[in-house]
């Protein structure tokens, strides 16, 4: 797919069919074609090793791929010159019409909307403050969060300079609030690690006047999730682009308050003094992202959540007469809440365990990666593969299974 990016069909098609007949030969115009239209795969330059996605959306594994309607219209932004803010402005509107919320930001990637979303919480839309960041003396410079919220990505907020704040209980939250708190942060999976639910985290932060930002990275699908949290009452909501949206791995969103949004624009990327400017969008993400978006909401989720089924147990059937070898259909109940399957063996002596035949996966040909959790079995995505590559993993993950049956026999 990302090989037609830069290619020049049309381009060819114009020029091949101005060479005149003569001299060129039936062979040598397919050869010239192939020539000119080859475009170079220049990760196999490299010898960089591709594999089939059966993990699911993980940056390291570089999560999801665009479709072609996505790449298309990236192509077509990527040959044009425009005011990266007028760009902005106009797709986040668009966006924020499809997603029936009042303003709209396309971001790098749902870590940046974490950092844009404190940014505009923090400086605000002062210029002043917004290329002090993240020096905040004399702002607003703490953000309370629930203790299991803490995670990785809250580097993300404290690159603006903050202090997290941890708290357990919602009485603790009441009396963590001050003149400084400049925003409570949700980490949406994380809802049932922690006392306080949505809502009561809401109405807090409305209650006290303070933003309230919940991220919501890999919780698509449910496609419900893009409107739930703002209708909820959410000042702020940042989601990856680039996972079960299938959009610019490099993109995500911030959508909410549109005062809150707009401040979030002016600490973002072209504006050179701001923290955001490390956070750069252009043109080719902002459209990427627009068009994933619009493709994503048509979508029929009914059917794609079927087809995901299906290839699960197309999977399930390829191995389920191997002795010993048992498998479950798993839906995640939040983060990649898709379809997984789960395959178990009890081989005896066979020393074969989840992790060992996910390197052999690895190893094979074609190379396969497959979620990285094991204690409960292998663990398959389908949602990342490719159309037919259920079959090519099915086999692959038979033949790795039989083998080690082979070898405790
Ligand atoms: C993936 C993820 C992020 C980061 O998203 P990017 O789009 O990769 O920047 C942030 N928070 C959570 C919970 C995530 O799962």
């Amino acid at each position: 797919m990302l090989r037609r990016l830069f290619s020049n069909r049309r381009g060819f098609m114009q020029s091949a069919l101005a060479v005149p007949g003569i001299g060129l030969g039936a062979q040598t115009a397919t050869a010239q074609r192939k020539r000119r239209t080859a475009n170079r795969d220049v990760l196999a330059e490299l010898g960089v090793q591709p594999f089939l996605n059966a993990a699911g959306t993980y940056t390291r594994l570089t999560a999801s791929q665009m479709p072609q309607s996505v790449l298309d219209a990236m192509q077509v932004a990527a040959t044009q010159y425009v005011d990266l803010n007028e760009l902005h402005e106009k797709a986040g509107d668009r966006i924020a019409e499809l997603l029936e919320c009042e303003a709209a930001l396309v971001t790098a990637g749902c870590a940046s909307a974490l950092t844009l979303g404190t940014a505009a919480c923090v400086a605000g839309s002062s210029v002043d403050r917004i290329r002090r960041l993240p020096d905040t003396v004399g702002m607003k410079n703490e953000v309370v969060l629930q203790k299991s919220h803490r995670n990785g990505y809250d580097h993300a907020i404290r690159n603006c300079g903050v202090r997290l704040v941890e708290v357990d209980s919602a009485r603790d939250l009441e009396s963590a609030i001050n003149e400084r708190t400049a925003m409570l942060f949700f980490l949406n999976h994380a809802e049932r690690d922690g006392a306080i639910g949505h809502e009561e985290f809401v109405r807090v932060g409305k209650q006290r006047g303070v933003p309230t930002l919940n991220d919501a990275a890999a919780d698509i699908p449910p496609a419900d999730n893009l409107f739930r949290f703002t209708k909820m009452g959410y000042d702020l909501v940042a989601f990856s682009g680039g996972k079960g949206l299938r959009g610019p791995q490099s993109a995500g969103l911030l959508i909410g308050r549109r005062d809150l949004i707009e401040a979030a624009r002016l600490n973002n990327s072209p504006h050179s003094d701001s923290v955001g400017r490390t956070n750069k969008v252009n043109k080719e993400e902002v459209v990427g992202m627009l068009v994933a978006l619009e493709e994503f909401l048509a979508r029929d989720h009914d059917k794609v959540w079927k087809e995901w089924e299906q290839s699960c147990k197309r999977i399930a059937r390829t191995v389920a007469n191997l002795p010993g070898v048992s498998t479950e259909m798993f839906t995640p109940e939040i983060a990649n809440a898709a379809p997984h399957l789960r395959i178990r063996w009890d081989y005896g002596g066979a020393q074969l365990t989840a992790e060992q035949a996910a390197e052999e996966l690895r190893q094979g040909e074609p190379a396969i990666e497959v979620r990285p959790r094991f204690s409960e079995g292998l663990e398959i995505a389908v949602w990342m593969l490719a159309a037919g590559d259920d079959r090519v993993v099915g086999r692959r993950v038979r033949s790795v299974l039989a083998a080690a049956l082979r070898r405790a026999a």
